[in-house]
């Protein structure tokens, strides 16, 4: 989810009454006549889209869909050369991680290897105070000091970020916060248009839905870290910063026998000390395509589920982020989420399906092979290091 919901304004109103399924056709406001609830106009949507006047924050919980298959243990990722065997699972034992969405402990043996693990490479991490909560106006002095470069308050980025795809009409496509319990009607839908996505997943969640963490690996989407509690990594110690990587990489490991080499800070929240954090921990931070503090690709997709936003809302800035695309010369990278249902029902239902209708056609595939690399290079044990060193890798060559 983002702290700040990214300024829209309309760039479409053309309307319909039907709710149409076809290239071509248009998704007219849901109920004529109601001058409150705008028009929006997609080349294309799912015919069994969930109606947008039912994807509500109130709205009822809809069914959950079993995942489309289990990998079984030992099964082979053949996809990734060197890769080891998918873990056997059914053993896995939450008494053994932190606390389900708690920042975990940072006196654990664990977090003590991370630690000596990070002081090891040498990296040195700048001595940068943390944030408190409140975002850019409860940190006015942190806001203005370009020496953090504090993406948050200031769009600030590094050598080190990936944001956007280099070749236009890529979309480095992602889904943060899961797994959950709807990552399944995403995945059925990803599946039948033969899409892959990278999924930011939240350490803790993986412990719940483990094997829905391996069917996106097996299925060949992008496995990508996105810590282990979802707090503000800036408002975080260092060692806290460690543990909140530490446990969600090493949990991702233990679920899928590698560990992923990019992580996305929750809510974009990273300054110079997260980023050295990360980079030591073998972890490139991926955020995603801004254009000016007012122009962010992010759909807010997140807040329909909390009622702070509306799914019209959602899809007008879906629309004036296609518009923002044909102003740029490079690909981009979207921010989505699959943890509420909500958030997959406008994903299946308007989204996706708009964009596999866009004229000219967009190439959708994870972060790691829009920036070039192989599905191998996103993980550190079937990384390439000669041609596409990770981050620490990089990091201590340069
Ligand atoms: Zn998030």
């Amino acid at each position: 989810m983002a702290r700040q919901a990214s300024t829209t304004t309309a760039n479409s109103a053309s309307s319909a009454s039907s709710a149409a399924s076809s290239a071509g056709s248009v998704t007219g406001s849901a109920s004529a006549g109601n001058s409150s609830v705008p028009s929006i106009s997609l080349a294309s949507t799912n015919p069994t889209a969930v109606p947008l006047t039912a994807i509500v924050a109130s709205q009822a919980t809809t069914v959950t869909k079993p995942l489309p298959s289990t990998p079984a243990a030992g099964a082979q990722p053949t996809f990734i050369p060197g890769a080891p065997p998918l873990p056997d699972i059914s053993t896995l034992a939450p008494s053994k991680y932190p606390p389900l969405d708690q920042p975990p402990p940072v006196d654990s043996p664990e977090v003590k290897e991370w630690i000596a693990e990070v002081a090891r490479t040498g990296i040195v991490i700048p001595d940068i105070s943390p944030t408190v909560d409140g975002g850019c106006p409860a940190n006015a002095a942190a806001a203005a000091d370009k020496n953090r470069c504090w993406w948050t308050c200031t769009g600030c980025t590094r050598s080190t970020d990936i944001t956007s795809c280099p070749t236009a009409m890529d979309w480095g496509l992602t889904y943060d916060d899961g797994p959950g319990f709807y990552t399944p009607n995403l995945l059925e839908y990803l599946d039948s248009q033969k899409l892959k996505s990278t999924f930011f997943v939240v350490g803790s969640r993986v412990v719940q839905f483990p094997r829905t963490l391996q069917y996106e690996y097996m299925s060949q989407h992008q496995i990508a870290v996105h810590t282990w509690s979802h707090r503000p990594l800036t408002e975080q110690s260092n060692v806290q910063i460690i543990a909140e990587l530490g446990w969600s990489r090493k949990v991702i490991k233990d679920v899928l026998g590698v560990t992923p080499n990019a992580m996305r800070p929750p809510f974009g929240d990273i300054d110079d000390r997260v980023r050295a954090i990360s980079v030591a921990m073998g972890l490139t931070p991926v955020i995603w395509t801004r254009l000016s503090p007012q122009v962010t690709f992010d759909t807010d997709d997140f807040n329909i589920h909390n009622g702070q936003t509306s799914v019209y809302k959602v899809l007008q800035n879906w629309k004036n982020i296609l518009g923002n695309v044909s102003t740029i010369n490079t690909g981009f990278v979207v921010l989505e989420h699959d943890l509420f249902q909500e958030s997959v029902e406008v994903a299946t239902g308007y989204i996706l399906p708009d964009a596999l209708a866009h004229n000219p056609p967009f190439s959708i595939k994870p972060v790691s092979q829009c920036v070039g690399r192989s599905l191998s290079d996103a993980y550190i044990e079937t990384n390439n290091n000669q041609t596409h060193p990770p981050a620490l890798e990089a990091a201590l060559a340069g």
